[in-house]
């Protein structure tokens, strides 16, 4: 009788899609891995051409001396994020320029490629 009780309830299915909502205007994107990596980092969508994004990049690679930590190229650069973070309180994720120093690198195109297909960005919750 007691075991009524603890019958399995519909699960919550805002959880992904509403974190994601800022990104993103419509919730049409199904929240698997990879829409979730191109949602919260590749791109960024809009937030590419936000000046305090642009400001932020340019900073990164003047620290890294304008070229790939890896292979130290110096041609299609772009700034990884080596871990996304959920702040909780704001059920949102960090903008891509919140971050501290240390978790953003300069690397090229095809390396970024090569770190994204062979490791997974940890996302901390915060
Ligand atoms: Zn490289
Ligand atoms: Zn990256």
């Amino acid at each position: 009788m007691e075991r009524y009780r603890y019958r399995i309830a519909p699960k919550a299915e805002r959880t992904l899609s509403g974190r994601y909502a800022h990104h993103q205007s419509a919730n049409t994107v199904k929240p698997d891995p990879m829409v979730q990596q191109v949602q919260v980092h590749g791109s960024y969508g809009s937030l590419l051409f936000d000046p305090r994004w642009k400001a932020r990049r340019a900073e990164i690679m003047a620290r890294d001396s304008s070229c790939c930590v890896i292979c130290r190229a110096k041609e299609e650069l772009q700034v990884h994020h080596r871990q996304y973070h959920f702040v909780k309180a704001a059920n949102a994720f960090k903008m891509p320029w919140d971050y501290a120093n240390h978790l953003l690198i300069t690397l090229c195109k095809s390396c970024h490629q090569r770190g994204h297909s062979k490791f997974k960005v940890p996302t901390l919750s915060i």
